[in-house]
């Protein structure tokens, strides 16, 4: 038993040679249980650091082009150097191979930068057996918190930061907690404007009839690379897919919603606010097959 839990223990790839520099080796195994950042790196002084979490499924990482386009894209937001991304998808695929094979693990990509003065980006993948998200993917309680900005804010605020995957997740798991205290599971943020955003760490897609529609990211929202193969998916079995924005009562009234992401996949909505939403477990498991490539 013990040989087994060592087996499952998470693998640590440091990346040094993600900015362009001279590092050699430029990636290379770490131990995960030994301490590998300087309290100096501006990702723990200042929050300043950007993300990726994928979902790896019976060894294979789902959407590594489109995850890494978007570290690239969040990076460019905080002027982060232009990440290698061939040796970033290598490191991946090593991290992987050195993992023993479970259904199910969940892969980190993180990028900071770096420690204060050197100039030189931080970067690893942490891979890891994915939490037990079965519960989750049977339905999860939801309750809409104000988000506190408009949907106007990626065009007026750019500073804000909105649509871009940082690491500064503090307000984030903040309103994950408030939900727990309200007796929901998750979030759906709803903008000061009025309309529903994305959840903390999801992204919305709502049924209406035969349509699917989730919220466009001139929003402000993360583009979700979940959403777009589940949307793919979709199309392809004769359904009708939008991008639009959607006001709370809309998705209240609607034939059933659901919050995904890459690990957790698409977990419908049981109960919003005070409403029951209609689950369709067929369905779910229709999308869940596509977003995990088993489909
Ligand atoms: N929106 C936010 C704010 C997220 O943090 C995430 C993922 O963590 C998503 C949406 C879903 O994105 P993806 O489907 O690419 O995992």
């Amino acid at each position: 038993m013990a040989h087994q839990q060592a087996d499952l223990e998470p693998v640590l790839i440091m990346v040094p040679g993600v900015g362009g520099g001279q590092a050699e080796p430029r990636f290379h195994q770490a131990d995960p249980a030994r301490a590998q950042l300087l309290v100096t790196d501006l990702v723990a002084t200042r929050g300043e650091g950007v993300f990726e979490t994928l979902g790896v499924f019976d060894g294979v990482a789902m959407n590594v082009g489109p995850h890494l386009q978007r570290l690239a894209r969040s990076a460019a937001m905080i002027d982060l150097p232009a990440p290698d991304l061939d040796l970033l998808a290598s490191a991946l695929d090593a991290a992987i191979a050195a993992h023993t094979a479970v259904p199910e693990l969940t892969a980190r990509i993180m990028m900071t930068r770096g420690v204060e003065g050197a100039d030189a980006p931080t970067a690893w993948i942490h891979a890891r057996t994915a939490e037990d998200y079965s519960a989750a993917r049977r339905g999860m309680r939801v309750v809409m918190l104000d988000r506190g900005i408009p949907t106007t804010v990626a065009g007026t605020s750019p500073w804000l930061l909105a649509g871009a995957k940082t690491l500064s997740y503090a307000g984030n798991l903040a309103a994950l907690r408030e939900a727990r205290r309200r007796d929901a599971e998750d979030v759906l943020y709803v903008s000061s404007d009025g309309w529903c955003l994305e959840g903390p760490t999801s992204t919305l897609l709502v049924r209406r009839g035969n349509t699917f529609t989730t919220t466009p990211t001139e929003a402000g929202v993360l583009p979700g690379t979940t959403v777009a193969t589940v949307l793919t998916a979709l199309e392809q079995d004769g359904r009708t897919t939008s991008r639009e924005l959607m006001r709370p009562q809309d998705v209240l009234d609607s034939d059933g919603a659901w919050l995904l992401s890459s690990g957790r996949l698409a977990v419908p909505i049981t109960r919003l606010d005070d409403r029951e939403l209609p689950v369709d477990a067929e369905l779910t498991a229709r999308m869940n097959a596509a977003a995990s490539g088993r489909g």
